[in-house]
């Protein structure tokens, strides 16, 4: 049984999970949207890496979840587990995950410690206009798909990490500082007819738009934003899999009407991203598993899941 089979079999009580934040009213007019994330050493981070980077990631992945939402950061909780109290490093982590709190204006509202295997459990919160917010469920037949900035770059990272390479400083940029894409997302509120945040690869999350949105896609693999390293790597292996399947890109992937789409030019500009329109929505699909058509494609990718 896979990660979301386990979910929809044991925790989907029909109460309203399924998109990157769960949404609360708030009053009339307004949503708090609340994501959590657990980042544990070994499986989402290698045991020597810095604790400014354990932090910084750890607090990014769940800004990249409220982002998806269109959401503004608003508090977040902190539960951390450690194996040992070692203040050299607690300083270093604390500073650090201070620091991009402060960026984000986001402030640390509680939490828990305890002892064992090291491990971070972030829940952050953010705000939203009642009835505005992002979800999975929206994507219209007729829609572009797009992406921001570039693909795989995290995964390409991760691999030469696990092969005993030295990725360069771009690549490693991606994987320990993602950077949350909140201005997109706030931007694309009332533009965007569906969005989610890119964290186990394009091919399953835009899945998980489709299944949701009950439609079809089609995408085109030569569209596909990529980075000099990572286009050179597939040149070299046809290794698509680092683009579509390796995740911790922390990229929005989001689909536009025809009618918004000339609205994007001014935002890429003021933010200084990049969008790709990567393909479209097909047609309704409400019954079919198969709902992604990856154009050029020989060999599926095994997307990333816990199980
Ligand atoms: P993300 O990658 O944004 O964290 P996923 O696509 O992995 O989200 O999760 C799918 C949905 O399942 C999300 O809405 C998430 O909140 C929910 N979910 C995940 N694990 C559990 C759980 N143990 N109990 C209830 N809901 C869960
Ligand atoms: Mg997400």
């Amino acid at each position: 049984m896979n990660e979301f089979d386990l979910i929809e079999k044991y925790f989907d009580w029909g109460q309203g999970i399924g998109d990157d934040c769960a949404l609360v009213a708030v009053n009339s007019h307004q949503q708090l949207a609340t994501t959590v994330d657990t980042l544990i050493e070994g499986v989402h981070f290698p045991a020597d890496t810095i604790p400014q980077d354990i932090a910084y990631k750890s607090l990014a992945v769940n800004l990249s979840d409220l982002a998806a939402m269109g959401a503004t950061p608003l508090y977040f909780s902190l539960a951390l587990t450690l194996p040992s109290v070692n203040e050299q490093w607690l300083k270093a982590f604390s500073q650090s995950l201070k620091a991009l709190a402060k960026q984000y204006s986001i402030r640390l509202i509680g939490g828990d410690t305890t002892k064992g295997v090291l491990s971070i459990t972030i829940n952050a919160t953010g705000t939203l206009e009642k009835n505005q917010a992002l979800l999975r469920s929206g994507a219209q037949v007729g829609d572009s798909i797009f992406v921001s900035n570039t693909l795989g770059d995290a995964a390409l990272a991760w691999q030469q990490l696990q092969n005993q390479q030295s990725p360069s400083t771009a690549l490693l940029k991606k994987f320990n500082h993602p950077e949350p894409q909140i201005k997109l997302g706030q931007f694309l509120l009332g533009i965007a007819n569906s969005c989610i945040d890119i964290s186990d690869g394009l091919q399953q999350d835009l899945s998980h738009i489709l299944t949701r949105s009950k439609v079809e896609a089609i995408i085109d693999l030569d569209a596909l934003p990529l980075s000099a390293e990572v286009s050179k790597h597939i040149a070299n292996t046809s290794d698509w899999c680092v683009a579509l399947a390796g995740g911790d890109d922390y990229e929005l992937c989001f689909t536009v009407p025809e009618a918004h789409i000339s609205k994007l030019k001014a935002v890429q500009q003021e933010l200084g991203i990049i969008l790709t329109k990567i393909g479209v929505i097909t047609s309704k699909n409400l019954i079919s598993q198969c709902r992604l058509t990856i154009k050029d494609l020989d060999k599926a990718c095994k997307p990333y899941q816990h199980f």
